[in-house]
């Protein structure tokens, strides 16, 4: 069995039969392009024959198997589909290249993106319901190299959908500073990670984390519909470039701006030089929260700017929570408490049942997780103020590891810190953390 995904596996023929259901599978309802582009499914009728089915099987299988991410793409001879469950990756079909492809356009097709376009990358989302539920589909195809495309599908559950500070585990201590840097109106508040590690998820939480009736707020950024009430959506004016365009929202009196990601030097040294009577929030691709204040101090090559402008760095890295129903106690040694800093009196933690034990007995399969052991991801949160002591020390030329020892030191919340007080709690394994802290 291969983790879990050998029961029930099929393969799909794409014969369009009518009597080929299936029985135990809730298929996923289609409601309509997000971008308002409905199809005119009635005029690809072939498409729709030869693609409608086959793409409601392969999403509704891979929600029932707990998958949120489905990748269809082109290998050699064949078409793979993997799916992502909680953020690993597992192996579900092949299929024929033609039955790939007529699933791929019928997606695109939904989604209300162009099907005769082929050749240029597209996204785009369908709304949808499954299980009763209200789900977000979205779609991004890439051309391949030789022809085809692959696409990646992201299912989104909009009843589970995380977004709030208090939702993404933020303290009550952090969504308090957060509120309090708003209200200042001034500095610059960063959410620093690696691509879909959540790190615009954690930039907008800091936008909602802003009392909005007191802070007014606007974006320069795209929103990509997402609703932000109290959000103003800022228009450029053509032509005019950041600097231009910062200098008009502070005089329609906009007190917070949401910025995009601070990528270039060019657009950085005119945020940092506008925080002092105006705040900002942006993202930064960076390894963790340290990283980021290294990289920004690279990138505008005056560290003097940046400890006057930066406020807080705040990091996410998601992590898999330990299945309930199949989670392991056992007693931890006395030495390995001590290495990873948990009480040496600690008498139990859990871990997720290894490969071996489930082969052993058929009836042990856990229906709860699919056999993999977790169910669910966490966030770990990573944070670091400004303090006057990290200022100094971003002032001396520190690296990123002088700043990540330090913040150790002061006991700012860290990644191993909060992983490990998770280990404690019996939420996650320490295999999983250092899973999740080699990737
Ligand atoms: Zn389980």
């Amino acid at each position: 069995m291969i983790f879990g995904f050998g029961k029930g596996g099929r393969d799909y023929d794409n014969d369009d039969d009518d009597d080929d259901e299936d029985d135990d599978l809730d298929f996923i309802l289609f409601k309509g392009a997000l971008n308002g582009n409905n199809p005119d499914l009635a005029e690809n009728g072939r498409l729709v024959q030869a693609g409608l089915l086959p793409a409601k099987k392969v999403i509704s299988e891979a929600l029932a198997r707990r998958a949120d991410t489905i990748r269809i793409e082109p290998k050699g001879k064949v078409a793979a589909i993997s799916y992502l469950v909680d953020g690993i990756p597992f192996p579900a079909a092949k299929m024929p290249p033609k039955a790939a492809n007529a699933i791929i356009q019928m997606l695109k097709l939904l989604a209300g993106l162009d099907i005769t376009n082929k050749t240029s990358k597209q996204g785009g989302a369908i709304n949808a319901e499954f299980d009763d539920v209200k789900h977000e589909v979205r779609i991004d195809s890439t051309p391949v190299k030789g022809g085809g495309e692959r696409l990646l599908v992201r299912v989104q559950n909009l009843k589970e959908k995380l977004e709030t500070p208090t939702d993404l585990g933020f303290s009550e201590e952090l969504r308090t500073k957060i509120g309090e840097i708003g209200a200042s109106k001034s500095g610059l508040m960063l959410a620093a990670g690696p691509p879909m590690s959540g790190v615009t998820t954690v930039s907008i939480a800091m936008v909602r984390g802003i009392d909005a009736y007191l802070i007014s707020i606007a974006s320069l950024a795209e929103l990509n519909g997402r609703d932000l009430p109290h959000v103003k959506e800022f228009e450029w004016n053509e032509g005019d470039d950041l600097e231009t365009t910062i200098r008009r929202t502070k005089r329609s009196d906009i007190d917070v701006v949401y910025v995009d990601p601070l990528l270039k030097a060019e657009d950085v040294k005119p945020i940092l030089e506008a925080t002092e009577d105006q705040g900002f929030i942006a993202e930064m691709p960076a390894k963790d929260a340290a990283d980021a204040i290294v990289r920004l101090v690279a990138l505008v090559g005056d560290a003097q700017l940046v400890v006057n402008a930066l406020k807080i760095v705040i990091s996410q890295k998601l992590v898999r929570l330990l299945c309930r129903d199949c989670r392991r106690a056992y007693r931890p040694n006395p030495k390995l408490l001590a290495k990873v800093g948990l009480p040496t009196d600690t008498r139990k933690l859990y871990r997720a049942p290894r490969p071996a034990e489930d082969e052993d007995d058929d009836d042990d399969f856990c229906e709860t997780c699919g056999g993999t052991g977790y169910r669910k991801r966490i966030g770990l949160l990573e944070v670091i103020e400004l303090t006057d002591e990290i200022k100094k020390l971003i002032l001396s030329g520190a690296d990123a590891d002088a700043i990540r020892k330090k913040t150790r030191e002061m006991k700012m919340q860290s990644f191993q810190s909060d992983g490990i007080r998770l280990v404690g709690e019996g939420k996650t394994s320490l295999e999983e953390l250092q899973r999740a802290f080699r990737t």
